[in-house]
């Protein structure tokens, strides 16, 4: 394959080319990539973010009860540890704030177009045009789409929801002046969110009904806190912080997420420890409810060491029954009742595949990402899309890496189209989008390798697509590094 250099930079020597990155939002992603752009000393950049605040899904997610169900001191960049956090899994607040304390300590608040939401990128002219909602328009010759995939919320579709006479409100978008105390609530949803919502408000509110379609298998984890002398040590001795990361990786890497992988001993344990664990539910009818029929990992496992003691205590319901419509006065179930509530949560998750929507992004002869995702995301090696040349996803298609951490899938991510960048600024390369082959090669060997994977094993997530297709990554994380580690330049063509 020739490489060639782009005709556009009459203004530089090819050698020290200078790369203008518009980085698309300020969560994990896009921080990461500003990061490393500025380590390698191109200040050519900016984050265009929709928001007034960094922090993606943990800015926008302030329900009680969150916290995170990677262990914190691997929910974390790997260059910059944190000894602050004050539990093994942390507070969703937590998150939110080692984010803020990254942009300060990396200095990238300058860098940051807060209020921007960038609604159109189009190739032209050997370059990226971009627009704004507000007008604002800028260049670049390379854009970076950090725009995670658990920020647009889903609301389902039932009917008569408007007429709804109380509070209602999506999970993400928390209301805060709504007091619980003393109301009827309702939690529509059995995800990780709805898991963890409920057990947070159960005993603070007068019922409390969860409206469960399809129970979860719950992993008990515990969630300790760390000690004061223990964050003092991470904090006098950061390689201790180091090691914990490399740590908690080796452990999931090699217990956990083989288990999701292939049929095997880390299999039956996770198995098994659901199972008894959903023993300490002591009324029978009510473990019914909560069994599901699929095996656990299937759907997103979820982790709570307190639902089930939540869901046993006295004005707790679990409603199994189809939700049939919502009136005025609460949510009717296909059994006739009226379940009276003063509040609804929508715990009813994410849109996971609109990983850039609103944005449209149009690359050369008006090839548009709308259109070749109309079936859903489909990529090349989860950071590139035939068609749009000098353009890398972080968390881009087939993202979620095994149950990996999302920081740790972006620094590999970032380094790759970092690889890349630094190829062009050299001069090595000039615009590239990956081939229609190499991609058709990956998606064929992603679709394969779902053979045998707890994924599949009978359950809806929203793992697959409307058409069935799969969006995670179906091998193990160490798979994911591999591929990404150098950029295969035969599976790119010039633009
Ligand atoms: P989710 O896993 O997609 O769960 C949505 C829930 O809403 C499901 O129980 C679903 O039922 C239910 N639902 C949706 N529409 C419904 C309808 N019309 N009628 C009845 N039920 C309906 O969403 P999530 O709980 O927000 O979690 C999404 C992902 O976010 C998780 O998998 C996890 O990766 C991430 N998350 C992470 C953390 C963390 O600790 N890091 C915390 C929260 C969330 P069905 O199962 O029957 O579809």
């Amino acid at each position: 394959m020739a490489l060639t250099q782009t005709a556009d930079d009459e203004h530089e020597t090819p050698a020290t080319r200078t790369p203008r990155v518009a980085i698309i939002g300020a969560g994990v992603s896009g921080l990461c990539m500003a990061i490393k752009l500025r380590e390698a000393g191109i200040e050519t950049f900016t984050i265009y973010e929709k928001s007034d605040r960094v922090a993606g899904t943990w800015r926008d997610n302030t329900y009680p009860g969150l916290f995170c169900d990677i262990p914190s001191r691997y929910f974390q960049y790997s260059f910059a540890p944190s000894p602050d956090w004050t539990r093994v899994f942390s507070p969703g607040p937590e998150i939110g704030r080692y984010l803020e304390r990254i942009a300060d300590g990396y200095g990238l608040r300058d860098k940051i177009a807060f209020g921007h939401q960038m609604t159109e990128a189009r190739w032209t002219d050997g370059r990226w045009r971009l627009r704004s909602a507000d007008g604002h328009e800028a260049e670049a010759d390379f854009v970076v789409t950090g725009c995670g995939f658990l920020h647009q919320p889903v609301f389902p579709d039932i009917p008569g929801l408007d007429s709804f006479a109380g509070h209602t409100f999506h999970s993400s978008h928390w209301d805060h002046t709504v007091d619980l105390a003393g109301k009827r609530v309702g939690v529509l949803g059995t995800g990780s969110t709805g898991v963890q919502i409920v057990t947070a408000i159960a005993g603070g509110t007068r019922t409390l009904t969860q409206f469960t379609r399809t129970p979860q298998w719950i992993y008990p984890a515990p969630n300790p806190r760390y000690t004061r002398i223990s964050r003092a040590l991470h904090r006098r001795f950061p390689a201790l912080s180091r090691r914990a990361y490399r740590g908690y990786q080796w452990t999931l890497e090699t217990l956990l997420f083989p288990a999701l992988v292939t049929a095997g001993f880390q299999r039956t344990l996770v198995d098994l420890t659901c199972r008894l664990n959903l023993r300490t539910v002591r009324d029978p009818a009510l473990r019914a409810k909560l069994t599901p029929t699929y095996e656990a990992g299937c759907k997103r496992l979820v982790i709570s060491a307190g639902y089930y003691r939540a869901v046993q205590r006295h004005g707790v319901d679990i409603v199994r029954a189809p939700i049939v419509r919502v009136e005025p006065g609460g949510v009717v179930t296909d059994d006739g009742v009226l379940h009276e509530l003063d509040v609804l949560v929508l715990a009813s998750g994410f849109d996971t595949h609109a990983l850039v929507r609103p944005m449209e992004l149009i690359g050369p002869e008006d090839h548009r990402l709308s259109d070749a995702w109309e079936d859903g995301p489909r990529g090349y090696g989860t950071v590139a899309v035939p068609g749009l040349p000098n353009l890398f996803m972080v968390m881009g298609p087939n993202s979620p890496v095994n149950d990996s951490s999302m920081f740790n899938v972006a620094e590999t991510q970032v380094g790759y189209a970092m690889d890349m960048i630094q190829r062009w600024r050299r001069g090595e390369i000039g615009a590239m989008t990956a081939t229609r082959a190499a991609t058709d090669r990956f998606n064929r060997e992603l679709g394969d390798a779902f053979t045998g994977t707890v994924w599949v094993s009978g359950c809806d997530s929203w793992y697959f697509g409307a058409d069935g297709t799969a969006e995670i990554w179906p091998w193990l994380p160490q798979r994911h590094r591999e591929l990404l580690d150098t950029p295969v330049l035969a599976d790119y063509e010039v633009v």
